[in-house]
């Protein structure tokens, strides 16, 4: 087992781009500062648009694409670390598809395109000049995707797509979304699902509703496809075989939200040191109390095996591990440990945590969501149980 050894020039770069929010992100959500405390969150979207553009100029955006295509190649080490640097500090212009991407970005479309896609899709995500969206979620297929419902047929060289998606990140933003459709009803996860390309403005592409979440910082779409016309060049990948397509960039993803969970963390846990020293009660600050220091002490000790099994797993994928169960691992430790820290750090909070003007209960929503996408963390047992050889399907 390998030491993890963090080179300096991923400390650098983790400097960098610390600076980027304190010089640049801070001070476009200061002004909202009101805004945020009294619980409206109205203006982030735009704001997250001007700041993507602003981190793919800087080249933040799209560091983790090969540097044949314009990106640096960057590690998953160096991913995870800046995603946790991203989120450690309070910020909502940080997180989200605003800064650094999961699933709005360049990923999802590099691993398969063609060179007419690389151009035209592919380029203007690089460099945050367009967005995009992964609408694989269907009401009636979300953890097993094999059932979806959305149908693409061929006519002459297009194909013509009908079907509805639900819970789609972004999908109001992007100006293509990647679909997945069965084309062979027969075969289906196994060589009848495939991905297509699709300009949001193609006739009969509809967002249909926006759908309210629980967290103010989460709101995906419902998209509608009705005799959506696309060209057979906008196959991703293989006909048939999207599916395949649809899970490469997971494992990335995975890491991503996992340390993005572990920089939540981080700010929550010092949010409450800072309180617990601070507030009085009973004629002493209230982590003088044992009962309160085992709030901070868990969440402490449970943040740094989180980010020790982090780390140590983008360690292990970039030195060749094929990945599945070590972005599953991370994913499950990381976000339920949020879960938890986020919990406790209302309740050291007390009745203050509850109230929107401290601006951590929006935390202890958005965190939530963490344990649903991009694999619920029964799911991700699963993934997980397979590669210890136990009998799941
Ligand atoms: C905020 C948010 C954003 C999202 N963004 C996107 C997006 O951009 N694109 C997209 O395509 N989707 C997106 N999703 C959808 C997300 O991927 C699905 O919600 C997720 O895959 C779970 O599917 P489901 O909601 O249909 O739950 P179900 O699959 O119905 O699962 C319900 C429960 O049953 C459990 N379960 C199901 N099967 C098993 C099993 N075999 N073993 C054990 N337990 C099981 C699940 O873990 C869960 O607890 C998003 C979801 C949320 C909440």
């Amino acid at each position: 087992m390998p030491l993890i050894d963090i080179p300096s020039e991923l400390i650098d770069l983790r400097d960098s781009f610390r600076q980027f929010l304190d010089r640049e992100v801070r001070p476009v959500e200061e002004p909202y500062r009101q805004d945020l405390l009294e619980g409206r969150f109205d203006w982030v979207k735009e704001e997250r648009r001007k700041l993507r553009k602003r981190s793919a100029e800087l080249g933040f955006w799209s560091l983790h694409m090969p540097e044949e295509i314009g990106g640096m190649g960057l590690s998953h080490l160096g991913q995870v670390l800046l995603f946790e640097e991203g989120t450690g500090h309070g910020l909502v212009l940080a997180h989200g598809e605003s800064i650094l991407p999961v699933v709005a970005g360049p990923t999802p479309v590099y691993v398969d395109c063609t060179e007419a896609q690389r151009e035209k899709y592919l380029a203007p995500l690089m460099t945050a000049d367009k967005t995009t969206c992964f609408a694989l979620t269907e009401p009636e297929a979300g953890s097993d995707a094999t059932r979806i419902r959305t149908r693409a047929e061929k006519a002459g060289d297009d194909w013509v797509l009908n079907g509805r998606k639900h819970f789609i990140t972004a999908g109001d933003e992007a100006d293509f979304a990647l679909v997945f459709a069965v084309t062979d009803p027969e075969k289906r996860a196994k060589g009848g699902i495939t991905a297509f390309l699709v300009d949001t403005d193609t006739p009969g592409f509809t967002v249909t509703r926006t759908q309210r979440t629980m967290s103010p910082l989460q709101n995906p779409v419902e998209l509608t496809f009705e005799d959506v016309r696309v060209p057979g060049g906008n196959v991703l990948g293989e006909v048939g075989f999207g599916f395949y397509s649809a899970v490469k960039g997971i494992n990335g993803a995975r890491l991503q939200i996992a340390a993005t969970a572990l920089g939540i963390a981080r700010d929550l846990l010092n949010r409450m040191i800072e309180h617990a020293g601070g507030r009085i009660a009973f004629g002493r600050p209230i982590g003088a109390n044992q009962y309160v220091q085992g709030h901070i002490v868990d969440s402490y000790a449970e943040l740094e095996q989180a980010r020790l099994l982090v780390y140590r797993c983008a360690d292990d994928i970039d030195r060749g591990a094929d990945g599945r169960r070590e972005a599953a691992l991370a994913k499950l430790v990381a976000t339920e440990m949020v879960g938890r820290v986020a919990d406790r750090c209302i309740q050291v909070h007390g009745g203050q945590g509850f109230m929107t003007e401290l601006g951590l209960e929006v935390w202890y929503r958005e965190v939530r969501a963490m344990r649903l996408y991009e694999g619920t963390s029964e799911i991700l047992r699963t993934n997980v149980a397979k590669t210890l050889g136990l009998p799941v399907d």
